[in-house]
């Protein structure tokens, strides 16, 4: 139960619990090591004013010194263990954490990243880990090992004379008060920081993204401008939070040496009335000065603790955020596309109501309707790229949200608008299709999509790298290469969004040739723009605020004289006036 709370609290992996106990138990060893130090010390130095006073020979010098070499052998030999246990083991804690966090990215549901941009999450993996990392390593093993072993020294302390005890260790808990209540306070301003940083890398991102319109609208001044602001607002907010911080690290610190102080005042009063000799309060002092130097070491770092809280809070939410998960195996009677009354929100506002409609095997089912009418959603559903809230989608008599979404999308070919192409050649942007795909699939896959023509003019054909995101290569060629992938892939299902309309007519017939020979025999649900390729579907569905308005055969539609003759009077009254 504690074990939970604790690793909870330090955002630690299962592995992690475990280094940071081994961590605690050497910095235990370590502290107790060092006080037996004290102890020879204090053994010794009593000995030798004894030989002063009483002239007497020095007891056991030979003892003396085998206790001093034992004692340095042990100390380093427990040194070393503490230090692969808390600096060694951490380093392997940083790695796993990233790879455990990147691995739940990859299986939450896509709508999560809606919530959470990327600036924001490459701040967790990086940024929070690395600050993480600082505590793991030089903070937990080290307090929680200081608290325990003082606690010991503590009892032996009191056990020897409570009165010299309390006036040494009094600071030490009115310390850590001190620190514990100023946590709210570094706790707000490292949520500030953070929000000012995600602030800035988010400006930075966007001005970069958008440098080319940023340009070209002579908008750069304002944006810098912009920057500036955000970037010096972070250094304020941050200079600021670090001041708090700082007094109250800086006055804990001073008040814990105050024990000193009053060990000295109590010490000496006890000395006067006879109570007690020099040589305990020389053995106190001693003890003193090691019980405050490992809470030194953890007093600078503990704001530091209080901090992280803000960046254990933010992976831990990557962590409990609940993944999209599901049967290993598919295996669908068919590969007919069902969607049962199904209701789906993005936010809070439901953007499909009772929805209903099939998309058949072999056949091409479109989806038309105004823009904002819920199409693109209906395909993203198909395809579990979110889940829905109300009803059924079912593919081959499959509720896909039985299915692992990873398994689903093997079946599943996918030609969107936003076509994603890496920085590499054109040959490995076509192959992410299959994995494993020999180069002449490759080719074959290419040629049938029409790429094969624009891909020999490439200074280096298929071994051409195309730049970030495809940025050198034309609307009609990013999309051809999305369609050879979608070929060389071969899935049952293809899910189109049918964005020829930015094309010029060479490209377009080119596009719809490739396409033609990805779509046969498939289930195809098309997101469909222009008329065109409607009347040539077998089945239009049309949709209307979220709603099915009307299913049925194009010629059916037409003949019904609702919204889809309507949209199809509009387009044919738009291009004859293009044309006039
Ligand atoms: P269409 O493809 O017909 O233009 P969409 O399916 O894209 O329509 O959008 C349907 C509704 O859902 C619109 O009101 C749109 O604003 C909203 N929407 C689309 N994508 C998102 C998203 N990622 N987050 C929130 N709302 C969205």
């Amino acid at each position: 139960m504690f074990s939970k709370k604790f690793q909870r609290k330090y955002a630690l992996t299962d592995q992690g619990v475990k280094n940071t106990k081994k961590g605690v138990f050497w910095t235990v060893i370590v502290n107790l090591i060092v006080m037996g130090g004290v102890s020879i010390l204090y053994w010794m130095m009593s000995g030798f004013i004894g030989t002063l006073t009483d002239a007497a020979p020095l007891p056991g010098a030979a003892l003396a010194i085998g206790l001093v070499i034992l004692f340095v052998l042990l100390s380093f030999a427990t040194h070393l263990q503490q230090y692969k246990a808390t600096y060694g083991l951490v380093y392997n804690e940083v790695k796993t954490t990233r790879i455990s966090l990147a691995e739940r990215l990859r299986k939450l549901p896509l709508g999560y990243f809606g919530k959470r941009d990327l600036a924001d999450l490459t701040e967790t993996l990086m940024g929070d880990v690395n600050r993480m990392e600082h505590v793991w390593s030089h903070v937990l093993g080290y307090l929680y090992g200081s608290y325990i072993s003082t606690a010991v020294i503590a009892v032996c302390l009191l056990v020897y004379d409570w009165r010299l005890a309390i006036a040494c260790l009094w600071g030490v808990p009115v310390a850590f008060g001190l620190l514990f209540g100023s946590r709210k306070f570094a706790a707000r301003s490292a949520e500030r920081t953070k929000e000012a940083a995600v602030r800035v890398s988010d400006g930075i991102q966007e001005a970069l993204e958008n440098i080319r319109e940023i340009r070209a609208t002579n908008r750069e001044d304002r944006y810098l401008e912009g920057l500036d602001r955000k970037i010096d607002e972070h250094e304020r907010i941050m200079i600021r939070g670090e001041l708090g911080t700082g007094v109250f690290v800086n006055a804990a610190s001073v008040i814990m040496r105050l024990g000193v102080a009053t060990t000295i005042l109590v010490g000496a009063n006890l000395i006067l009335s006879g109570r007690i000799d020099f040589m305990l309060l020389f053995l106190f002092l001693l003890v003193i000065t090691r019980v405050y130097a490992p809470f030194d070491q953890s007093l600078a770092l503990i704001a530091e603790m209080f901090v992280s809280q803000v960046s254990a809070d933010r992976i831990n939410e990557i962590y409990e955020t609940p993944v999209a998960e599901g049967a290993e195996v598919f295996e669908p009677k068919g590969h007919d596309i069902v969607f049962q009354h199904v209701g789906f929100a993005y936010d809070e506002k439901e953007v499909l109501h009772d929805v209903s409609f099939t998309a058949k095997e072999g056949e091409v089912t479109a989806l038309v309707g105004p823009s904002g009418s819920g199409k693109s959603t209906c395909a993203r559903l198909a395809a579990r790229l979110w889940d829905i809230s109300k009803g059924t989608i079912q593919v081959g008599g499959v509720d896909i949200s039985t299915v692992d979404p990873e398994v689903l999308l093997r079946d599943y070919a996918m030609v969107f608008q936003d076509v994603v192409l890496f920085d590499d050649t054109v040959m490995e942007n076509i192959r992410l299709g299959k994995h494993g795909a020999t180069d002449e699939e490759v080719r074959a896959a290419a040629k049938a999509a029409n790429c094969d023509e624009f891909v020999q003019r490439l200074p280096k054909g298929y071994d051409t790298p195309i730049g970030e995101n495809g940025a050198k290569l034309s609307g009609g060629e990013r999309q051809r290469i999305s369609i050879a992938r979608a070929l060389l892939k071969d899935a049952p299902i293809v899910l189109l969004d049918e964005a020829t309309a930015s094309l010029d007519v060479e490209n377009e017939t080119k596009v719809q040739g490739a396409l033609s020979r990805l779509l046969a025999g498939k289930t195809v649900l098309v997101i469909a723009h222009r008329m065109r390729t409607v009347e040539a579907a077998d089945k239009i569905v049309v949709l209307s605020d979220g709603r099915v308005a009307e299913e049925g055969a194009p010629s059916e539609l037409m003949a019904k004289g609702g919204l889809y003759h309507h949209m199809v009077e509009l387009q044919r009254q738009s291009a004859q006036w293009h044309l006039e």
